[in-house]
């Protein structure tokens, strides 16, 4: 599902969630940016542990996130000595923006899968002609139309204004500890990105989901183009794995603080399901591209026809990770030639 926009129902922070936890709100101030809708703001967390204080997440590259963070840390009574780590739970940009900034003023350590690093500071693909032109032949056989593609390349930035800074810690474990402490473990949990990191504590029952679980919008789960991944097969066992853990309090990256995990993660999953068996259904008898899949079938923002171009091309992406998952059960060929690649059921 895609995100409304719709306003935060909480105060500004810090907020104080337990005994040595405060959530942050970074505002994310798309300027000139194309993407339409959004949120309002990233929440980051501070956490204290044997070690030093953990930051969980930098916020948006913009001079007004980076002071509405200033303000709160100081407000919560710390210095930026304080901060040791600062783990980045994925590369998207309301999360990784101010990783250098954040890290010069803290000196803290900066820690992310390593499956992220290479897209959070990839600004030379705005550049790079040969990669553009392969995202966009890749495009014109998903069934993408001329007069779109023909906007999706005029002057499209592709990479995010993300500064890039060294990783200190890269993530390749399933679990590995934060913060000097056994009992904060940062778990990868592949499928919004492929590095995406949840922050599990066991000793005060909290999970910091990252985008990997959020309380009212389904974080999006995409396809990208060449990608011979699958992304949402990973994300529903990520999703499995989450909704088995001893947390009281889940504490999400957008929207608000929730409690009952294990029925959130049911109902996404549920979700999910119920859409693949919509795009199984819109394939019919015969072989559709993703693109008439996705114009054929309903989005909650509205009719297709109606959506702009970025919100189309997030859907088309979208669902294209579900026809991956459907052909991975077995439900769905994918038959490519030069031109075209289509998807019929099998069977
Ligand atoms: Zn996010």
């Amino acid at each position: 599902m895609l995100p409304r926009g719709r306003g935060d129902k909480q105060a500004i922070g810090p907020v104080k969630v337990a005994d040595g936890v405060f959530q942050l709100q970074v505002p994310i101030p798309r300027r000139g940016m194309t993407e339409e809708g959004g949120l309002p703001n990233t929440l980051t967390y501070l956490v204290e542990e044997p070690g030093g204080w953990v930051l969980i997440d930098a916020g948006w590259n913009d001079d007004k996130s980076f002071h509405a963070f200033q303000k709160q840390l100081a407000a919560a009574g710390l210095a930026p000595r304080d901060i040791r780590w600062l783990v980045i739970t994925h590369h998207h940009w309301d999360h990784v923006g101010l990783a250098r900034r954040i890290k010069e003023f803290t000196g803290a350590r900066l820690v992310m899968h390593e499956r992220d690093v290479r897209w959070a500071f990839a600004a030379r693909l705005n550049s790079d002609g040969t990669a553009r032109r392969k995202v966009r032949d890749w495009m014109v056989r998903q069934g993408v139309p001329p007069q779109d593609l023909a906007a999706i390349f005029r002057g499209h930035r592709w990479a995010p204004p993300v500064p890039e800074v060294d990783v200190d810690v890269r993530i390749a474990d399933r679990e590995t500890p934060i913060g000097g402490s056994p009992t904060l473990r940062a778990l990868h949990t592949p499928g919004h990105t492929a590095g995406h990191l949840c922050l599990y504590d066991s000793r005060r029952r909290l999970l910091f989901s990252g985008d990997h679980l959020l309380p009212e919008i389904t974080p999006n789960i995409s396809l990208f183009p060449m990608s011979r991944a699958n992304p949402l097969g990973a994300y529903l066992e990520s999703l499995r794995r989450v909704a088995s853990l001893e947390a009281d309090t889940v504490l999400p990256a957008h929207q608000w603080t929730f409690s009952n995990l294990r029925q959130r993660a049911e109902e996404i999953a549920e979700h999910h399901e119920a859409r693949l068996r919509e795009m199984l259904n819109a394939l019919g008898s015969g072989p559709r591209t993703a693109y008439q899949v996705a114009a054929s079938i309903a989005w909650n923002v509205g009719p297709w026809h109606t959506l702009g171009l970025w919100t189309r091309m997030s859907a088309l992406f979208e669902t294209m990770a579900h026809l991956r998952l459907l052909e991975r059960r077995g439900e769905v060929r994918e038959v490519a030639d030069e031109d075209s690649v289509v998807y019929v059921r099998s069977g």
